[in-house]
């Protein structure tokens, strides 16, 4: 159908937002001449090339697309229901932003150019105080989805942090944290130690007892160091079958405390694979090492290494400081 405009159009503002509670007879005479649009469904609105205007759903309903942010936010497609409208923030700020918008059934639209709007501001109160109480329902609406997005964005970013078969830290976690947790310990002049730990002959049980049964001994290795560290130690999937555990604020006599303590608790920690038998008592070897003078990461992570290695020589199921 052809636009018409306001008066001749039939409708009048009962029912429309920005209206409510608007009485003055100088509002019907300022929109008049605006233009109302009709639209069957699926079409779109056309883009008003230039200025900005203000769409007010008259009948119908509209469907603004919201372009894709990120992945995580796919396109999607917000209604705008009859007696909404949409555009008036950029008639406010003035700039010619244009969504698209398209019928989702039949639907009227009057269009409110921006000379119009300031007119219809400057000179009715109740029509301010309604575009007012509009713009602050999109304040708050626009909040609660950059808060949802956050906590969505903190989500991911934790889950690509943790391992995901034992909810520990996960190698990038590592990485990212152990030379940030050394150079505090530096400036601080504090002691931090490192333990790498190593499943005793894991390939030996993933092959008597099935690979599952080795996925529920690395659970349960990964549980036993997490009930028995202090809330400010770091426990990690370092890979594979091999742990690690950053103990910030201690020196060697205490790390090596900790280390057997671990070695201890693993080596009475029972196992269940699925049938609910026990499994044979998995053991690991320790390699403890504090940090020196000048060392980085890499050199703590070879020198936890190289103690790791001595444990391995001198038998298994035991630490090396
Ligand atoms: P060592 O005492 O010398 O450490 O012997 P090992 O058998 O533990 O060491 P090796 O490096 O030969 O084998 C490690 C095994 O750990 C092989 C691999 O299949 C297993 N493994 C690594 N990651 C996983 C996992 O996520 N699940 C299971 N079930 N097994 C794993
Ligand atoms: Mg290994
Ligand atoms: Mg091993």
């Amino acid at each position: 159908m052809e636009p018409t405009t306001f008066a001749a159009s039939g409708y009048d503002l009962a029912g429309l937002h920005l209206f409510e509670n608007v009485t003055d007879p100088a509002v019907p005479a300022l929109l008049a001449s605006c233009t109302v649009l009709h639209l069957h469904a699926g079409q779109t609105v056309p883009i008003s090339s230039g200025e900005a205007c203000m769409h007010v759903v008259l009948r119908g309903t509209l469907g603004m697309l919201i372009e894709a942010t990120d992945r995580l936010q796919p396109p999607r497609t917000e209604k705008i229901l009859r007696g909404e409208s949409t555009g008036e923030l950029s008639v406010l700020d003035d700039t010619a932003r244009a969504p698209i918008l398209t019928a989702l059934e039949e639907t009227a639209l009057l269009v409110i150019d921006s000379p119009t709007l300031w007119r219809l501001v400057d000179e009715t109160d109740g029509v301010a105080r309604n575009l007012l109480r509009q713009l602050s329902f999109r304040l708050r609406a626009a909040n609660v989805q950059l808060r949802r997005r956050e906590k969505v964005g903190e989500f991911y970013r934790r889950l690509s942090m943790a391992d995901g078969l034992t909810g520990l830290h996960n190698r990038a976690w590592f990485n990212a944290r152990l030379p940030a947790l050394i150079g505090e310990a530096h400036a601080a002049q504090q002691p931090l130690s490192l333990l790498m730990i190593d499943l005793d002959h894991f390939k030996r049980l993933n092959d008597e007892h099935g690979h599952q049964a080795g996925d529920q001994a690395l659970r349960v290795a990964a549980g036993v160091l997490l009930h028995a560290l202090r809330p400010s130690d770091f426990a990690v999937r370092y890979g594979g079958e091999e742990l690690s555990v950053i103990l910030p604020g201690s020196n060697e006599t205490g790390a090596c405390m900790v280390a057997q303590r671990l070695c201890e608790r693993l080596r009475e920690a029972v196992v269940f694979d699925d049938m609910r038998s026990p499994l044979p008592h998995v053991t690991a070897s320790f390699g403890v090492a504090t940090l020196a003078p000048h060392q980085d990461a890499d050199m703590l992570i070879a020198a936890a290494d190289t103690a790791l290695y001595r444990a391995k020589q001198a038998g298994r199921n035991r630490i090396a400081c």
